[in-house]
């Protein structure tokens, strides 16, 4: 297919903001995946700044990063992302969100509107003008609807000239193909 899935669109608008010594956050670590595309993208001089909720996940990602020889431009910080103005005290480029529960882990443990709506507002106030705040929402199955409908009803009343809220999903594939968002800093 030439039209991509919402994980690998996340990556690539990514990909378009984010230089060598840029500072970016995984707001939702897992097992590391994004942290460890980030900290590629961020090269030696920058940093990744990554939270979740769980201990397993951190050390599963702190064992991928240290692996590919990446843990020194990662800080790996066991806290909700809605708390990240307290480690994160300089400009950053990009926040991702990888929603919903960590593949492989408890299902139970998964991302919720509530916390996701105030950690957006905070990454608001920590971006760059410019930068970019990109949500990658799973829907139906463990997950079920309500944060997608949280999101999805409180993300159009950000402010616009604030940010430029864009979503994007596709309207006919079956077993709920995750949705993405992007939000991008204006002022
Ligand atoms: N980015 C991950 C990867 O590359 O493997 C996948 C992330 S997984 C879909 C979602 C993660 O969000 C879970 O590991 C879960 O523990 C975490 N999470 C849930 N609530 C959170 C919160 N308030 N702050 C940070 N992480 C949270």
């Amino acid at each position: 297919m030439i039209l991509q899935q919402a994980l690998a669109q996340s990556h690539e608008y990514a990909k378009k903001v984010v230089r060598e010594g840029d500072t970016v956050i995984d707001a939702t670590c897992g097992n590391g995946h994004d942290t460890l595309f980030l900290a590629g993208l961020v090269g030696d001089s920058g940093k990744v700044y990554a939270f979740d909720i769980q201990k397993e996940a951190l050390g599963i990602t702190r064992k991928r990063l240290l692996e590919n020889g990446m843990l020194h431009r990662c800080f790996l910080i066991p806290d909700g992302h809605q708390n990240m103005h307290r480690y994160v005290n300089q400009p950053v480029k990009l926040v991702l969100f990888n929603l919903g529960y960590r593949p492989g882990g408890d299902h139970s443990i998964c991302t919720r509107g509530e916390t996701t709506i105030k950690a957006v507002e905070t990454a608001l106030n920590l971006l760059v003008v410019h930068g970019l705040i990109v949500l990658v929402i799973y829907h139906g199955g463990d997950t079920g609807f309500e944060e997608r409908d949280y999101l999805l009803k409180a993300l159009p009343d950000l402010n616009p000239k604030k940010a430029a809220v864009m979503m994007t999903s596709f309207i006919n594939l079956p077993n709920n193909p995750p949705i993405l968002v992007c939000i991008e800093k204006l002022g």
